[in-house]
């Protein structure tokens, strides 16, 4: 078999890539088992559960991020074995494996942020009842919310009502103990600057200038926080384009569907509670929320 002598560059060129590929597929590996090791390290369950809640997502993409650059650079030695010239087939290759790994990571992301979030949240969700053990080693119980407000300070009950934090009380029957964890709620209810519990809500919108063809219009939304009625004025524009506008918008974004939806709102009467307003920045969110609920009774 005749052998061809390969260009020094190429020599260089295919070394690079197989180094750099197997030290991304490595960082990749390291970072997943990192991120696992740590968690696992946590043995407090309400820990856990922030320090997943925080940086699984946030490592995973990091991981896929090295997959897709090994991607990349693996897709350069396609053919390497029997190409020993330069050539515009160099070129060629370069931009396949430039579009291959964009594909990869582009890939994994969507998969991170649409698909993975309904998988955490069940971990989260497994973490966040797991029965606790008090520090006198015995079974803790998870109070039920109309159990829990004796053991709640009124501002972490405001909260809760604002479901912007949901507390959880788990009680020791036996000696008495208790402990609270604090969980982030449904709905985004913003710091009361004077109590410090995040109970603001608004309470009444009011357009001062509606929006015209060519200028955006201003919107005033009134805050009160539902624990120590403190209020707060907050001025928005209204943006001055129409559904036209967004289907457009929504067309060049391809899979993000539901990005051209500013806010939900849902209104819920009550024969208990009267009526309320509730506000959420997508579609998502609002089913999330009606589902719990309806759980809650
Ligand atoms: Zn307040």
């Amino acid at each position: 078999m005749e052998e061809k002598e390969v260009a020094p560059f190429l020599i260089f060129w295919n070394n690079a890539m197989w180094i750099g590929g197997i030290i991304m597929v490595a960082a990749g590996i390291v970072l997943f088992i990192a991120h696992k090791v740590r968690a696992l390290s946590i043995s407090d369950y309400k820990a856990r559960y922030d320090f997943l809640n925080a940086r699984e997502i946030r490592t995973y993409k990091m991981v896929f991020l090295c997959f897709a650059i090994a991607a990349m650079l693996f897709i350069n030695l396609y053919g390497a074995n029997k190409l020993n010239e330069m050539g515009v087939w160099f070129f060629v290759r370069l931009f396949i494996s430039l579009a291959g790994g964009t594909l990869v990571g582009y890939v994994a992301y969507l998969i991170m942020d649409y698909y993975y979030p309904t998988i955490l949240n069940r971990k989260l969700k497994k973490l966040r009842y797991t029965p606790r053990t008090s520090s006198a080693g015995n079974p803790m119980r998870l109070l039920s919310e109309e159990e829990e407000d004796v053991h709640l300070e009124e501002g972490m009950q405001a909260e809760e009502s604002a479901f912007s934090m949901d507390y959880d009380v788990w009680v020791d029957e036996k000696t008495g103990e208790v402990k609270i964890e604090k969980y982030q709620g449904h709905l985004e209810a913003l710091k009361c600057n004077s109590c410090g519990f995040y109970t603001m809500q608004v309470v009444r919108e009011e357009i001062v200038t509606p929006a015209t063809a060519t200028a955006p219009g201003e919107l005033i939304k009134h805050y009160q926080c539902r624990y120590c009625k403190s209020v707060r004025a907050t001025a928005f524009n209204i943006s001055n384009k129409g559904p036209e506008d967004y289907s457009l918008a929504n067309l060049k974004s391809g899979f993000r569907k539901n990005k051209n939806i500013d806010m939900v709102r849902i209104e819920i009467h009550s024969n208990t509670t009267g009526k309320k307003f509730f506000e959420f920045d997508s579609t998502e969110q609002a089913r999330k929320f009606l589902s719990e609920y309806e759980d809650k009774g």
